[in-house]
């Protein structure tokens, strides 16, 4: 992509209304803009590296062998009466009129409609399990929206739902999200910290709030050091074995949020030089809740003997469009931001320090081409601007790896290479790079 043709709206200066740094480096350099409280559009770059996010979240999700759908985001009041929920979810929840004066909502989470459809689609204890999940857009009117996607009103969600016949299998259900998740998050370059937590209105004894540690988290979080050093993705993971060992490997440790939080048995079980007290967020969530749902919505199927058996169901969420901002919050720098290659939105950014020197835009144009050629997704910065105002930019918007290229360069058959992460810079002939990138 050409610079000079893309829709990328960077800002000089740094927005009043943001006050934490994601916010401010995604409206600075034009991921997305606001269009109401809570509710944003996303700019092309956002926009790439949201579909990223959400490649690696369906990768993880499929690989455990969970089954995408799509649910619709308008649901119906009646619905949620039936589960007893309607009048308990309160003003978060947007109530919808439509012209035949049904009463309708914005679905701010999908139990009850994935049970529904569970329920009349499976009768036999021979369906089971099944776990099914969807990447939807979901809208809660929060009152305090606040530090953008962070904490939207509208924000994109991939949420599963879980169906076994006894709560051993549930437990196996909700063991395969839990590893899922700790990949998922770790792909991104995330350290996500597995913490007992709290079941809140959704119900049920079984729990799991993944978090991020960021000093600007809206949980106060308590947990042993051992657990930011874990590594998961150095370990090969059979989805279709028993995951409790290497679940209890991370939950052993000790990991709470505050509501959870027990000082004593904190200082009891990890060594004070172990201790983490931090701020986090909440990138993800996993709950065990039983027969919550299934009971009241007669989710049933025939077991062994004939019997019928309310299913035993689980749900699990992880924050899509917030996960941008606790990237962000994890891998920035005084000078932007610092993607992760794993969701960057190009992989390297060529800039052209002298658009109309004509040995320097041929060299530029010639790596461009055999970049695309190789699949190497580059952002080509061949605007008629100054090279500090590139520089910056480009810095800002943060692609993992930058090509210089400018008349000495060019004359030495030795491009500069830039990494944005160390800073660290190479000389490198063209062929080098593109061994290099198309590798
Ligand atoms: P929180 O405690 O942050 O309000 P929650 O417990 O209400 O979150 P869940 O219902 O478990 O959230 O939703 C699953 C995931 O969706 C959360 O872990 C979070 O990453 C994301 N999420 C929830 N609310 C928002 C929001 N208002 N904006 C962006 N992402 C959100
Ligand atoms: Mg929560």
């Amino acid at each position: 992509m050409r610079l000079s043709q893309y829709f990328l709206p960077t800002l000089k200066e740094t927005p009043a209304e943001a006050q934490i740094v994601s916010h401010r480096l995604m409206l600075r350099a034009g991921l997305v803009r606001q269009m109401s409280a809570g509710i944003y559009a996303w700019l092309p770059l956002g926009y790439r590296v949201l579909k990223n996010i959400e490649r690696i979240v369906r990768e993880e999700q499929d690989a455990s062998g969970a089954q995408e759908v799509l649910m619709p985001t308008i649901q119906s009041a009646d619905l949620w009466r039936e589960s007893g929920r309607y009048d308990a979810y309160g003003p978060e929840m947007l109530r919808i009129i439509d012209r035949h004066k049904r009463e309708m909502l914005y679905g701010p989470t999908n139990e009850e409609v994935i049970t529904v459809i569970f329920r009349d689609a499976v009768r036999s204890y021979r369906d089971l399990p099944r776990n099914l999940y969807h990447i939807q857009w979901k809208f809660r009117d929060e009152v305090r929206p606040r530090f953008g996607v962070m904490r939207g009103r509208e924000f994109l969600m991939k949420d599963n739902y879980s169906f076994d016949l006894d709560k051993a299998g549930a437990i196996r259900s909700y063991n395969k999200m839990f590893v899922a998740y700790l990949r998922t998050f770790a792909r991104m370059g995330l350290k996500a910290i597995p913490m007992r937590a709290d079941t809140g209105p959704i119900g049920g004894d079984l729990s799991h709030e993944f978090i991020i540690l960021a000093d600007t988290g809206e949980s106060a979080v308590f947990c042993d050091k051992d657990l930011i050093d874990k590594d998961i993705l150095g370990r090969k993971i059979d989805f279709s074995a028993d995951l409790q060992p290497t679940v209890n490997e991370w939950t052993s440790l000790y990991a709470a949020t505050d509501e959870m939080h027990d000082q004593a048995r904190f200082e009891k079980e990890v060594v004070a030089d172990r201790r983490v007290a931090a701020r986090g967020i909440e990138v993800g969530h996993i709950f065990y809740f039983g027969t919550k749902y299934s009971k009241p919505l007669n989710a049933v199927v025939a077991g062994p003997n004939g019997e019928n058996i309310a299913v035993e169901m689980g749900s699990y969420g992880v924050g899509v469009s917030r996960l941008m901002g606790a990237i962000i919050e994890a891998s920035h720098d005084a000078n932007g931001i610092i993607w992760p290659e794993a969701v960057t939105p190009f992989k390297v950014g060529l800039i052209n320090l002298k658009p109309d020197d004509s040995a320097v835009s041929g060299a530029c144009q010639t790596l461009y081409d055999k970049l695309g050629a190789a699949g190497v997704d580059t952002l080509y910065d061949d605007r008629d601007l100054r090279p500090g105002t590139k520089f910056a930019d480009m810095d800002l918007i943060g692609l993992p790896w930058q090509v210089i290229i400018g008349p000495k360069g060019v004359a030495a058959g030795k491009l500069e290479v830039k990494n944005r992460k160390t800073g660290q810079r190479e000389e490198m002939a063209p062929e080098a790079i593109l061994a290099r990138f198309a590798a």
